[in-house]
C-alpha cells in the first residue's frame, strides 16, 4: 500500500491512527510530531523545539500554551470532583465532610503542578491535529530565520 504524499499546506482528513498516536506521544511527554523526548529542561519549562524534529513547540504565537492552561484546568475540576463524588460514594451515610474538604484542598494546590508537563504536550498534540505541521513549524528552514531571509535577499 502506497502512502499519499500530500503537500504540507494542503488540508489533511481527520486520521483517528495518527490522532492516537499523537495523545499518546503527548502522555509520555514526548513530542507528538516524531516522538522525541527531552522537550522539558525542568518540570514545567518546555524547550523552544524539539531536539530531534525541531518542531517549534509553541508554534512561534504568543500565549500558545493557554490551550494547556485550559487542560489543565479542567483536569483539576474532575479530579476534585470525582474525588469528592468517589469518597461521599464510599462513606455513605457517615461521609467525613471536613476529611474530603481538606484532602480535596490539599491534592488541589500540587495537581496543577504535577500535571502541568502533560496539560502542554497534549494541548501541541490536539494542536496539531487540529492544524497540521508545515514547513514554516520547524526551525532551521530559512523563512523562519530574518537573518537568513536578509542574505537571500537582492542587494540593492
Ligand atoms: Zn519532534
Amino acid at each position: 500500500m502506497s502512502r499519499r504524499h500530500t503537500r504540507a499546506d494542503e488540508p489533511q482528513q481527520f486520521d483517528l491512527r495518527r490522532a492516537a498516536r499523537h495523545a499518546l506521544r503527548g502522555l509520555g511527554l514526548r513530542c507528538p510530531n516524531c516522538g522525541a523526548g527531552g522537550l522539558f529542561r525542568r518540570w514545567v519549562f518546555m524547550r523552544d523545539t524539539c531536539p530531534r524534529c525541531h518542531l517549534f513547540l509553541d508554534r512561534r504565537e504568543p500565549d500558545y500554551f493557554l490551550g494547556g492552561y485550559v487542560i489543565n484546568f479542567v483536569a483539576a475540576e474532575f479530579m476534585i470532583a470525582g474525588g469528592a463524588l468517589a469518597a461521599i460514594l464510599l462513606t455513605w451515610p457517615a461521609v467525613p465532610w471536613d476529611l474530603i474538604k481538606w484532602s480535596l484542598i490539599g491534592l488541589m494546590i500540587p495537581f496543577p503542578v504535577l500535571t502541568y508537563p502533560w496539560s502542554k504536550t497534549l494541548w501541541l498534540a490536539i494542536d496539531l491535529q487540529l492544524r497540521p505541521a508545515t514547513l514554516a513549524d520547524f526551525e532551521g528552514h530559512g523563512e523562519n530565520d530574518p537573518a537568513e531571509r536578509e542574505e537571500g535577499a537582492p542587494v540593492a
